[in-house]
């Protein structure tokens, strides 16, 4: 069975869960796809690095957005803050939220309401951007008002580009699943980690060639993808994979013919 913490030279890293959804395949990979419900899990991760502590993304929140229901299913017997608490923090020690980008299971705590009082909540420009221009009932263009918000109010900060949000925790702008989307290398002491987000989000996309429907800019994905996980094979960098529904959400990843795998990480 795969950890769910490890250390990364000075920093501790956790994974902390919000349960996991059913959707159609059809939501995840276009209108071709087969009529399969697909699983996924939202495994937000958690970095302490000092005084800092920083969730990396926020699930889906306190429950599901009216416009999803009937489209995702939400099955969790514990959520984020259940699983924070059992860490030992409460939802008021958070002091950094990194959203990869805005799609709503990614901002749901952190958005619908924001849920940490004392958090800087980081989101790319290009990002904010991108969902101003979806259309309505998106979940990119739902984010805008609470993000505008709380760039008003001063809890939320746009980045334009990569950059190190708190010492350890480096952004770096990977697009292709949407328009400023991060990734996120959490380094310290010579050691690396990687959280993909919604770049290689499970073990079947560690596949470069995958493509997928709700890539904005495939063609993006795939090269980025590639030479994401290509640096992370070369550091010994695990992989934290925020929508992998097994336990393995916690890999290293190798080069194959075809792409890459991952196996769980301490194995
Ligand atoms: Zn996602």
């Amino acid at each position: 069975m795969a950890s769910n913490s490890l250390e990364v030279g000075s920093l501790k890293v956790r994974v902390l869960g919000d349960g996991t959804f059913l959707t159609d395949a059809g939501n995840l990979f276009g209108e071709g796809a087969k009529k399969a419900r697909i699983r996924g899990a939202m495994n937000v991760v958690l970095v302490e690095s000092g005084d800092a502590l920083v969730l990396l993304d926020a699930g889906f929140g306190p429950e599901l957005p009216e416009y999803l229901v009937g489209r995702f299913e939400l099955k969790r017997e514990e959520n984020l803050m259940d699983r924070l608490e059992q860490a030992g923090y409460d939802a008021s020690d958070v002091t950094h939220v990194v959203l990869s980008h805005l799609d709503v299971d990614h901002v749901g705590w952190a958005l619908n309401p924001p849920s940490f009082p004392n958090a800087t909540v980081y989101v790319q420009e290009a990002a904010l951007e991108e969902g101003r221009k979806m259309e309505k009932g998106d979940g990119r263009r739902e984010a805008v008002p609470a993000v505008e918000n709380g760039v008003y109010e001063g809890w939320c900060e746009l980045l334009e580009g990569d950059g190190e949000v708190v010492e350890g925790v480096r952004v770096e702008v990977r697009s292709g699943h949407s328009e400023g989307h991060q990734i996120v290398w959490i380094e310290s002491g010579g050691d690396a980690a990687l959280y993909t987000a919604d770049l290689a989000p499970a073990k079947i996309w560690l596949d470069p060639n995958l493509i997928s429907g709700v890539d904005t800019d495939p063609e993006a994905a795939r090269k980025n993808r590639t030479e994401v996980l290509t640096e992370a094979e070369e550091r010994d960098a695990p992989v934290i994979l925020y929508h992998e529904p097994s336990e393995d959400f916690l890999v290293r990843v190798r080069k194959t013919e075809e792409g890459f795998e991952g196996v769980a990480w301490g194995e």
